[in-house]
């Protein structure tokens, strides 16, 4: 495979505004109402007075080995070789949720045609729009940040190779992203973060 494209995010800088989230349905169309592609989620241990909480803001994390491909029956969802980026061909999806119940972060949504959309890391815009996309570029190489990314307010979140985010993440967060999976590097500094799956 080529590149393996990530987000890493340092709670220690999120000030929990949701901006990411807002920049994310502005930028695919969604309805503000409805299906959300990222989210910001609490996460906390131990009590009054020693107890601390932080935000952390997740999507899809672009599995290793995903899940939802695995068990997806039209061959609708793809781990790109170009870039590691999961995406969906809409026009093969008949909507029968199964990627959904076996997605372990709730990133899989509904919405309107009952279709399945999530996080496409941005490749172009709106729904689905991920699937035959060319691949993920640098910005020095003319592609543009994803535009959580780019909106993010506290400096939170960033996107690229994982070979290069690695390199500034601490060996925790590393081996917490190693753990999962996933291709989401989380800085926590404080509580160990575990996410709940989130119904449509
Ligand atoms: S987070 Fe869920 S939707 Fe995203 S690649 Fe992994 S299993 Fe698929
Ligand atoms: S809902 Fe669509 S993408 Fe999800 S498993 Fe079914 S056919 Fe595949
Ligand atoms: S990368 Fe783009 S599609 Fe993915 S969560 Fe961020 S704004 Fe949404």
């Amino acid at each position: 495979m080529g590149e393996q494209w990530a987000f890493y995010f340092d709670a220690n800088k999120c000030i929990g505004c949701h901006a990411c989230t807002v920049a994310c349905k502005n930028q695919n169309d969604l309805d503000p109402e409805s299906a959300t592609w990222r989210r910001v989620v609490q996460s906390g241990q131990g009590e009054f007075p020693d107890y601390e909480e932080i935000s952390v803001s997740i999507s899809c994390m672009h599995c290793e080995d995903p899940p939802c491909e695995t068990v997806c029956p039209t061959g609708a969802i793809e781990k790109r070789d170009s870039d590691g980026i999961v995406t969906v061909n809409r026009d093969k999806c008949i909507g029968c949720h199964y990627c959904a119940w076996s997605c372990p972060y709730g990133a899989p949504k509904f919405d309107g045609d009952n279709k399945m959309q999530k996080c496409h890391m941005c490749l172009g815009k709106g729904a689905g729009e991920g699937y035959g996309s060319p691949a993920k570029k640098h910005e020095d190489d003319g592609g543009e940040k994803p535009a959580c990314v780019d909106t993010c307010v506290g400096g939170a979140l960033k996107a690229g190779p994982m070979d290069e985010l690695t390199k500034e993440a601490t060996e925790d967060a590393v081996n917490r992203a190693t753990k999962r999976k996933g291709n989401v590097i989380i800085e926590t500094g404080g509580p160990t973060v575990t996410f709940e799956s989130e119904s449509d």
